[in-house]
């Protein structure tokens, strides 16, 4: 089969490799598409602990084309997503039932190999049928989970007011979860340009609110919008990745409300909050990273288009296009892309 290989960081081909090696508990699944996103671009470069050499791609979407004895309730040919991680089972986390946390926790293209090839091998347990998604956009089925995971994590009250900094992919499928879960408000705030329009056409919120690009003009911005909200909002997620814009989150958060710190942060980032504020005003600061157990729940919301994703994976591109797609991930030229396979 054919897979993009790297050898080691930023070094990477296109290889005639054998098939995946099929456990008794493995599905061999014949890729039809696989997402790309921002951890693709951190192992490019080398900065996950990957270990090489290695296939990426961990939203991996495709029919199962073969399975080992083990596995129970798939035919050949069911279209399917695979669930990126296997868990340990028998870690101090994992004995608790806190597997996200999981010791040995391995993710396939991350740390072994993944879904940019034509095929990949994942355990029966960690993959799951769909029915009526294409198979782009079946690949936001992985973030998808993962803003499940985030919206049981905020545990939203009904009647809830919230804002939402940041309007990518997972923040999208985030805000329109909140929405069917509780927020009775939601507002995303954004720079204008063509994020925030996909994030209108997707009707993911009741009111945007567009920040100009230059720094003095998105404060006046900002302070307008905490002058228009007095009492702040129930809930404010930080969807940027920006450190500085969480420290400004935290002003929008009513008293007793939530903080969600739901951004991908640079590890040498720190942000100064007042611990009287948050004492005081019984703020809840919370986080929220990947997932377990939610493809289920994100396949009953896309799958069944209570959520919409439509325009999300905007360009998609063949394996051997993969130079021209980092550099579209990197100028920002596209709001998430796909590899996508005969
Ligand atoms: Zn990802
Ligand atoms: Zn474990």
């Amino acid at each position: 089969m054919r897979a993009l290989e790297y050898s080691e960081a930023r070094k990477f081909n296109i290889v005639e490799k054998a098939l995946p090696k099929i456990r008794e508990h493995d599905v061999l699944i014949k890729v039809k598409a696989s997402g790309v996103c921002g951890t693709d671009l951190h192992i490019h470069d080398g900065e996950f602990g990957d270990q090489f050499p290695l296939v990426p791609g961990h939203e991996t979407v495709g029919v199962v084309a073969a399975f080992g004895n083990e596995v129970q309730g798939f035919t050949v040919g069911d279209r399917v997503v695979a669930d990126n991680s296997e868990l340990c089972g028998h870690c101090y986390y994992c004995r608790q039932g806190k597997e996200l946390f999981c010791d040995n926790f391995i993710a396939h293209g991350v740390m072994i190999d993944g879904g940019f090839a034509e095929y990949a091998t994942y355990p029966g347990n960690r993959v799951f049928k769909f029915k009526n998604l294409s198979d782009v956009d079946a690949t936001l089925l992985e973030p998808a989970a993962c803003a499940a995971h985030g919206l049981d994590k905020i545990a939203p009250q009904m009647g809830s007011r919230v804002l939402l900094f940041g309007a990518g992919p997972t923040g999208l499928m985030l805000a329109q979860l909140l929405r069917q879960n509780g927020a009775c408000h939601m507002v995303i705030a954004a720079p204008g340009g063509w994020k925030m329009d996909l994030a209108k056409s997707l009707d993911a919120a009741d009111e945007y609110v567009e920040f100009p690009r230059e720094a003095q003009a998105a404060a006046v911005r900002m302070e307008m919008l905490r002058a228009d909200n007095p009492y702040g909002f129930d809930i404010v997620v930080e969807a940027t990745g920006g450190a500085k814009m969480l420290e400004n989150a935290i002003h929008f958060v009513t008293k007793g409300g939530k903080l969600v710190v739901y951004g991908v942060y640079g590890d040498k980032d720190h942000v100064s909050l007042s611990p009287n504020m948050i004492f005081k005003e019984e703020i809840n600061v919370l986080g929220s990273f990947s997932q377990t157990y939610k493809f289920p729940a994100a396949i009953n919301y896309l799958d069944g288009k209570r959520i919409r994703v439509d325009g999300i994976v905007n360009k998609t591109f063949k394996l051997e296009e993969w130079q021209a797609c980092l550099d579209a991930m990197r100028n920002k030229s596209v709001v998430k892309a796909a590899i996508v396979f005969n």
